[in-house]
């Protein structure tokens, strides 16, 4: 027999090798094995078993790693098409779906902790007359029954040797045992039971219950072992069935996916609560992707305290990146193994081993933070939704303010929109009060960060003993360094950006690079030599300064990405503030996500329209997400929220439509811009980005690029399946690549300087190609490429669906 194998090294491709016999039997699809590779020994996974080989003198792997299959063959099928569409090397995509710490295998480093138990052995004929030291020993463990060494030892204040002497009368064995690292072990989580819905609740999970009971029926498989479509399982199983009148049913399946459309503060997870116990009774598993920012531990107890409140249970997992490399190994293979049913985390958890898998819930699925930046850049929601569609399993997107993606998805009939319009409990949504800057500005020195409406609102709080939360997504102290006189301003020598001036260590540093620099005393122009040099802009670390100028008195805390550096410090902010212990805190979009403080009944958002003026078409819709969520804050409790939203262009649509807490408003008038300029979801983007350290050679690499493209992409030859593209997730089949396979509405841009040109000390020009065939154009794009001579300083990044455009 041979085995395919994916090596661990960068080739973009596979090589055959022969199973020899001690491992026969052994080695399946998804085995992680070592090969050799010339003279060194390599890591790889086994991607297809075959009779024979095209070729000759085949090595034999060299040995299996780990006992189980770790790629289970659907998550290998997944990651095949991550290749496939995000256009990247298959490697790099199957590395992506283990986790570090589970592809490691030395055992030493990342395997299962292996520690001594001692435990009370059946008493056999008379109890022997013991010392007194080693009674007091041995009463504790005829009560705990068994106990960690350590932790006896710790607990009897007493040595090894003296439990060993136990050992030797025969009355406790010390066995050395797998220990699992357990991340939420200490915390004492007390169990929930589901709560009564309210209507609109109900409705939501009746639909997706009822899917999730259809899907039980469609695993339907074709003798070849391909799956069937949904459309064509669904038209046999009507047949069956004698329901195949209705044609539109046929034509228009009810769909696997759903978009919970949910106002902040609506109950969304509590519908999630009730879709994975139905899970659990279906005897399935189920994924829920939450964004990094919001896997708070407040988070994961909701749905530990459900699920697995226990000491023993195992039932949920957590997979993060806060979690040590053991930790992480540890909570992956109870999922391997089966024994952990629910499985949370960020991005990357949509690869957890779960099976068979029913559901898979992705909370926020607006967050930008669910695209990976490097390669493979993946998105995690598109991702979830491939993986429902290959393993019949329900996909719940849930949000406060839906990306235009996943809502226009719903009005073509691809999702089911489901709807929870109100708070529970009637509570209302906030006041929001945009206040106009421009008129705030007048009469002072400077622009103020406080309006006089906004500095009323927060002293009445404080009065009141309630709490008040201040956004501003800049952290930092000032922007930039400039000089009034000569207008020097000081740049990042590696970055086309200016440099943020950190007041408490005194530095000047790059947020692109992380570059610092000490603050000159004076402009370092030459002939200028200004002593007046002043800040420019504002961040967090001002806004916590002018706030105890302001109110001496209020107990002020900041959370940004300087405060918030070690494992804990989030978690005791965020725990000094729960319970009062705080009165306003300031923060970026750490603070703006998911957190839930009844008693904070005031958001003010410093400068509303700072992200208006980036260079990106979804800057709207991201403020306008950002100001319903930070919104969302306000007003948990019993008391009505207010919010106050200080803004230089007070009637962007995007600020309006927030106020009125209006998303279909939004909706329609941003989809119309989206139309008229194609961008998605009209169509798709793929953006290319080539970066080298000189930028002749850059533009000149990307000039070239652009030709190939035009040449193998944009031929006049239309193919009729391209009218119907733009949605399809899988490639059709049967195309062929180069000058014919043309993509009719292909539209390419560029090369243009990328926003940020320069970047890490590396330039940096961009093409950017839309269509709404991506599948297709990702194919024939992998064959441009792989053929494609840049010099060998100039490298290529492909990005299908980017969110990020700098
Ligand atoms: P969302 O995720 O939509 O922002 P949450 O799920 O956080 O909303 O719910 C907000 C609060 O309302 C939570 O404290 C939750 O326990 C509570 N809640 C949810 N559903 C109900 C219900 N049916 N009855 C009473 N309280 C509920
Ligand atoms: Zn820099």
């Amino acid at each position: 027999m041979i085995a395919r194998v994916s090596l661990e090294i960068a080739l973009r491709k596979e090589f055959d090798y022969l199973i020899p016999p001690g491992l026969a039997g052994q080695i399946e699809a998804g085995s992680r094995v070592q090969v050799p590779f010339g003279a060194r020994k390599v890591f790889g996974t086994v991607t297809a078993l075959a009779e024979e080989s095209a070729l000759a003198h085949l090595k034999p792997i060299l040995k299996i790693i780990g006992a189980q299959t770790m790629v289970t063959p659907k998550v290998l099928k997944l990651a095949r098409w991550i290749a496939e569409y995000y256009c990247c090397a298959p490697e790099i995509a199957l590395k992506s779906v283990l986790p570090e710490a589970v592809r490691k295998k030395k055992e030493t480093e990342a395997g299962w902790k292996k520690q001594l138990f001692v435990r009370a052995l059946p008493a056999s004929g008379e109890f022997p007359k013991l010392p007194k030291r080693q009674r007091e020993v041995w009463n504790i463990i005829e009560e705990r029954r068994e106990v960690l060494l350590t932790e006896l030892v710790e607990l009897a204040e007493t040595t090894a040797a003296t439990v060993r002497k136990l050992e030797d009368r025969g009355l406790v064995e010390i066995t050395s045992e797998i220990s699992e690292r357990d991340p939420y072990a200490r915390e004492y989580i007390l169990p929930t039971q589901p709560l009564p819905l309210n209507p609109a609740q109900s409705a939501a999970l009746e639909k997706i219950r009822r899917a999730m009971n259809r899907s039980e029926d469609r695993g339907l498989k074709m003798e070849d072992g391909r799956h069937l479509t949904p459309t064509l399982s669904l038209l046999l199983a009507g047949s069956q069935r004698g329901e195949g009148e209705n044609p539109s049913s046929i034509l228009h399946p009810p769909s696997l996916t759903f978009l919970l459309h949910g106002v902040t503060g609506s109950g969304k997870t509590e519908v999630y609560l009730q879709a994975l116990a139905h899970a659990l009774e279906q005897g399935k598993g189920a994924i829920v992707l939450v964004p990094e920012i919001s896997l708070t531990p407040q988070t994961v107890e909701r749905f530990k305290a459900r699920f697995s409140s226990g000491k023993l249970q195992t039932l949920v997992a957590i997979l993060h990146s806060h979690l040590s490399a053991g930790e992480r190994h540890d909570e992956w293979h109870k999922i391997r193994q089966g024994r952990a049913r629910i499985v949370i985390g960020a991005r990357s958890a949509i690869f957890a081993p779960v099976e068979p898998l029913g559901l898979i819930i992705v909370d926020e699925e607006h967050e930008h933070t669910y695209k990976q930046e490097e390669a493979p850049r993946y998105h995690a929601r598109d991702v979830a939704i491939m993986r429902g569609q290959m393993e019949n399993a329900v996909v719940v997107l849930g949000s406060a303010t839906p990306s235009l993606e996943s809502y226009y998805n719903c009005k073509k009939g691809k999702y089911t929109l489901l709807e929870l319009p109100e708070r529970v409990d009637n509570r209302k949504m906030p006041h929001v009060r945009v206040v106009d800057m421009r008129q705030a500005a007048r009469g002072e020195k400077g622009i103020p960060i406080f309006s006089p409406q906004l500095k009323e609102a927060i002293t009445q709080r404080l009065e009141r003993g309630e709490q008040t939360i201040l956004f501003l997504n800049r952290r930092g102290y000032s922007t930039a360094l400039q000089c009034p006189k000569c207008g020097y301003v000081a740049n990042c020598p590696n970055c086309s950006l200016a440099l943020t001036y950190h007041r408490p260590e005194q530095k000047l540093r790059c947020h692109i690079c992380g570059f610092a620099d000490a603050v000159p005393a004076v402009c370092p122009n030459e002939k200028c030599k200004n002593p007046a040099i002043r800040y420019a802009g504002l961040g967090t670390q001002k806004v916590e300064e002018t706030l105890a100028k302001l109110f001496p008195n209020a107990r002020v805390r900041r959370m940004d990405a300087d405060t918030m550096k070690r494992k804990d410090d989030y978690r005791k902010t965020l725990g000094d503030f729960r319970t009062g212990k705080t009165d306003i805190l300031v923060g970026t979009q750490m603070i703006a996500k998911g957190l839930h403080f009844p008693n904070v009944t005031l958001v003010g958002i410093i400068y509303a329209d700072l992200a208006l003026h980036q260079p990106d078409f979804r800057a709207g819709e991201r403020i306008f997400q950002l100001l319903t969520q930070v919104a969302g804050r306000a007003g948990r409790g019993d008391v009505e929220g207010e919010v106050f939203v200080q803004a230089f262009t007070p009637f962007h649509p995007a600020i309006q439509y927030a106020r009125h807490h209006d998303f279909t408003g939004f909706y329609e008038q941003e989809i119309e811009f989206r139309e008229q300029l194609k961008y998605p979801p009209i169509s798709r983007v793929a953006l290319l980005t080539l970066r080298g350290r000189n930028e002749d050679k850059v533009k000149f690499s990307a000039e070239h690029l652009k030709r190939e493209l035009e040449k193998n992409l944009a031929s006049e030859e239309p193919l009729s399946w391209s009218r119907e593209g733009g949605t399809t997730l899988s490639p059709p089949s049967g195309e062929r690549a180069g000058a014919r396979s043309a993509l009719k509405d292909l539209i390419i841009s560029g090369p243009a300087p990328a926003p940020l040109l320069r970047a890490e000390s590396f330039y940096r020009y961009q093409i950017m190609l839309r269509t709404r065939a991506m599948s297709k154009l990702s194919q024939t794009l992998a064959k441009i490429i792989e053929t494609l001579a840049l010099p060998e300083d100039v490298t290529l990044a492909v990005d299908v669906d980017p969110v990020n455009f700098g």
